[in-house]
């Protein structure tokens, strides 16, 4: 069992009590919900007659739904329209704020708290949606919830859970250049597997991860649960404590030097102890490219498609289906596999270091003849940022669309989707049958940097070669 875990630490501060049957029942610091998992939770709270316990501790935003390319109301889909006003009469009448589109502050749930000092070390955070692991980047516990959990979290601000095994997953090394933090937990999640998490919590740590950006570390932990690991996080540390300082919602004066002393005291120590260790080594990491229908049936982008005497037995029927579903063959290199669509977005990747990344590949070169390449900053706050610095002028020239904020084309709740057997290069985070809108439509996970050397290819390509180009330029 761990002890002494940044893990075992919060989850004692906010035990309310111990259940008959070994649950715990879990005080929720910061409850985030948007349009999609909130309205039967609304419609039960309201068939109850209960009311919203903390709407202080609970924030909306609208996110999947929304359109990319006009967001004028009312939206041109009705269902998306009617989501919309579902979850602002409910925000209304239950006093909860909702960062409404048009605010300055809307996007995607998991880039906009953090952006607004509201993930603090320390927290529980939970949302209805998978991807909350992403919290867990500032040293939160953060996991996603069923629509009867977000009920029962409004009603009580407090939920009953399993305490989870703890891993630490240690990275040596450093993280080479063009390859990224979206390669580094594709890697990990193809040698660990899609269910090497379950019931653990992922302790990130080790000099890779000290190295990381807030950004990089949020794409890390962001995609913990595709490794089913509900819960990833790394310790709070100096690079935590200068992302949150001036921040709206972050403390501020003396509140300030008590909340950094709080947050340090929280870390891990070297008293911890572990249910489990594995360890990697960020130098021998590639660029990393899913060739199948989960995220662990990735490859480095220099490697071939496995054939199903490289893989486990246990994991060749799932190969059999992915070659099918892909049309690949086992064998055939990933690079120059030829791509339709390019997105560049995502809770994962839409933040101003992403597309930072990606413009610096896109800049003074073309989107392939063709090729529909497009661009979703995470949020409002990214989009200004991005626009501030020239960004999406870089990518205009370049020929990518660039977009309003929202989810686009990581889930396809909304306009953005791909068409019959499309195959896209993408920056989300899954890369399930049909998930990207096309009940035939294949996607390639891969960083954005990665996306972006695929749009001006035209096809995979491995981004360290065009970066050398650039580094050759001068
Ligand atoms: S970007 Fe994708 S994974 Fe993230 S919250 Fe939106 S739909 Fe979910």
């Amino acid at each position: 069992m761990s002890a002494g875990t940044l893990y075992d630490k919060v989850w004692d501060l906010h035990r309310v009590a111990d259940l008959p049957g070994g649950t715990t029942q879990l005080f929720i610091g910061l409850h985030l919900i948007h349009e999609v998992t909130s309205p039967q939770a609304f419609s039960s709270l309201n068939d109850l007659g209960l009311a919203v316990r903390h709407p202080e501790l609970t924030l909306a935003t609208v996110d999947h739904i929304v359109p990319t390319t006009s967001q004028a109301r009312p939206f041109a889909d009705p269902l998306a329209e009617e989501m919309l006003t579902t979850l602002e009469a409910n925000c209304a009448a239950h006093r909860i704020p909702l960062l409404a589109i048009g605010s300055g502050r809307q996007g995607i749930v998991h880039v906009i708290a953090p952006e607004l000092g509201l993930t603090q070390p320390g927290m529980t955070v939970a949302c209805g949606d998978s991807h909350t692991s992403t919290h867990g980047a500032f040293g939160a516990i953060a996991f996603g919830i069923g629509t009867s959990q977000v009920r029962d979290v409004l009603a009580s601000q407090s939920l009953p859970l399993t305490k989870l095994r703890v891993r630490r997953v240690w990275v040596d090394g450093a993280l080479q250049s063009g390859v990224y933090a979206k390669d580094l937990i594709l890697h990990i999640i193809r040698s660990l597997g899609v269910k090497g998490g379950v019931g653990h919590a992922y302790e990130f740590a080790g000099p890779a991860i000290a190295a990381l950006s807030m950004e990089e570390r949020m794409t890390l932990c962001n995609m913990a649960i595709e490794g089913g690991a509900r819960v990833g996080y790394c310790n709070p540390d100096e690079v935590t404590f200068a992302y949150l300082r001036g921040r709206p919602h972050a403390p501020a004066g003396e509140a300030w030097e008590r909340a950094v002393a709080w947050w340090r005291s929280l870390a891990s120590g070297p008293e911890a102890t572990f249910d489990d260790e594995v360890g990697f080594d960020a130098c021998a990491i590639a660029p990393t490219v899913t060739w199948g229908i989960t995220p662990g049936q990735g490859i480095g982008v220099d490697e071939f498609v496995p054939t199903p005497e490289q893989l486990a037995p246990d994991d060749r029927p799932l190969a059999e289906e992915a070659y099918r579903y892909m049309n690949l063959c086992p064998g055939q290199p990933i690079v120059g596999l030829p791509v339709d669509v390019c997105f560049i977005g995502s809770c994962t990747n839409g933040r101003l270091s992403d597309l930072r990344a990606a413009a610096a590949v896109a800049h003074g070169r073309q989107v392939a003849p063709g090729l529909k390449a497009f661009v979703v900053p995470g949020s409002e706050q990214v989009a200004a940022a991005a626009q501030a610095e020239g960004l999406d002028a870089v990518f205009r020239q370049a020929g990518f669309e660039w977009r309003e904020p929202g989810c686009s084309m990581c889930l396809a709740m909304n306009p953005d989707r791909l068409e019959g057997r499309q195959i896209s290069a993408s920056s989300s985070n899954r890369n399930f049958k049909g998930r990207q809108g096309s009940a035939t439509g294949r996607t390639l996970l891969m960083s954005p940097a990665m996306v972006a050397a695929a749009a001006v290819s035209g096809h995979v390509v491995d981004v360290r070669h065009l970066l050398a180009e650039l580094a050759a330029a001068g």
